[in-house]
């Protein structure tokens, strides 16, 4: 395949843009060689700006759980523009994609609508802080909640791609607040709960990672967070902004059959527009503005076109849940047939998979944290990631990053990416 023209583009972006992106894992930088342009997308592929299609595996990093350019919610976008873009006051839109989203998950009665999944968690920890009183919050090595400052402390996907899980710019006063647990590691926590006791707000968590790739939670460690953050009056926050609406219509909530006491959103609820949203029970949401004194706000947030293609989004998930399983399985048998591929020749690896969401790591050793996570070997991946490439498939460019599958992916599609692999399995031995 021939990149000049991406190639072009990104030296002209590099001139006026940091690094030539607006997010960083966008560079390439873990894999080396130019990123790829996109011009337009459809159903399962994308079309780069040289003119090669590409089966995509990461369908805008989750957001597009139909298929790129899914007509309903391109015609309710469109409907929308015609009739103004923002107006800074409410709209009927926002409440019915929050009555939507509250039917549609366990536990919460009241959603409020941001813009990102960083502002849903940086705005879920405000309001713990402000529910309990108290300063500091628990979170896991390689779980990744967004840019904002507290969570820049051990961050998993792109943060940990560039080396600054831990980023310059971060003060050590905002820091110390943060606690570092690891994940599937009970314990863990409960000593960091011991020596910081009455001073915990929140325990933050992706409840199935994908950020240090597909992570699982071990049996029990869920449940186990659950019942500490209850015994120790902390709150639980669930950070769903990968597999809300993915996993199922409630979310990991629903598949784990565990409550959160926050959970925040992001991707598939903005239906490939800019949102992110937190939610809760009553007694938790109405301590923000304007009724609580937790202030939160955005000049954009609620933006009518964002809620119409999350809207347009979620309904269709609401009346298809068949999706969901539909995904499960293509994924399954993705995950089996790449499986006897590497098998057969001999190929240290592992790979996990939860839903739609699925990572492969070259490393002998269960992947079941970050430690573990990071003894992948970068230099198969790099030969792996671009060596599907070439055979016309896109994967997420780091081994610290999920795949995440889209329905209009065919069988026929899954069977490409696999003779994909067996093309190139020998240059990974
Ligand atoms: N939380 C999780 C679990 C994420 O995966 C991400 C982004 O990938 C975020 C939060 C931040 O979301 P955003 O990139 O929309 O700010």
């Amino acid at each position: 395949m021939v990149y000049q023209r991406s190639s072009a583009l990104f030296a002209e972006a590099r001139k006026y843009i940091p690094g030539g992106v607006n997010s960083p894992v966008r560079a390439f930088k873990a894999v080396g060689g130019d990123p790829i342009f996109v011009k337009s997308a459809k159903g399962a592929y994308l079309y780069d700006e040289d003119g090669n299609k590409l089966i995509d595996y990461i369908a805008s990093w989750g957001p597009l759980i139909l298929g790129h350019a899914y007509e309903p919610v391109i015609e309710a976008v469109i409907e929308k523009a015609k009739k103004g873009t923002s107006f800074g006051m409410p709209t009927e839109v926002e409440t019915e994609l929050a009555k939507l989203a509250v039917n549609m998950v366990p536990n919460i009665d009241k959603i409020r609508f941001v813009n990102s999944g960083t502002e849903a968690c940086m705005s879920a920890v405000r309001l713990a802080r402000g529910y309990t009183g108290k300063d500091k919050i628990i979170k896991f090595a390689g779980c990744y909640h967004g840019h904002s400052d507290s969570f820049l402390i051990q961050a998993g996907s792109g943060a940990v791609t560039f080396g600054s899980p831990n980023s310059p710019g971060v003060t050590q006063g905002t820091a110390k607040d943060t606690l570092l647990a690891n994940y599937n590691d009970l314990e863990s926590v409960k000593e960091l709960t011991k020596a910081n006791k009455g001073a915990i707000a929140a325990v933050i968590i992706e409840p199935i990672a994908g950020n240090m790739g597909c992570i699982i939670p071990s049996d029990g460690f869920i449940k186990g967070l659950r019942e500490l953050c209850t015994q120790e009056g902390i709150l639980l926050i669930f950070d769903e902004v990968m597999t809300g609406f993915r996993l199922g219509k409630g979310g990991a909530q629903e598949a784990l059959g565990i409550d959160a006491d926050i959970v925040t959103f992001g991707k598939v609820i903005g239906g490939g527009l800019p949102v992110g949203a937190f939610a809760a029970k009553d007694v938790i949401m109405d301590h923000l503005a304007p009724d609580g004194p937790v202030y939160q706000a955005g000049t954009l947030s609620g933006n009518p076109l964002a809620m119409s293609a999350g809207l347009a989004m979620l309904t269709e998930l609401e009346a298809n849940p068949k999706v969901f399983k539909s995904l499960a399985d293509k994924t399954a048998y993705l995950h089996k047939g790449m499986e006897e591929v590497l098998v057969k020749n001999g190929v240290p690896h592992q790979i996990n998979r939860y839903g739609s969401m699925m990572s492969v790591h070259f490393t002998d050793e269960p992947v079941v944290d970050f430690a573990s996570s990071a003894k992948g070997n970068n230099d198969t991946f790099k030969k792996y990631f671009h060596g599907m490439l070439r055979g016309g498939v896109y994967l997420p460019p780091s081994a610290f990053e999920s795949y995440f599958l889209n329905d209009a992916l065919t069988y026929g599609d899954l069977d490409f990416t696999i003779k994909a692999l067996d093309n190139i399995v020998d240059e990974l031995k």
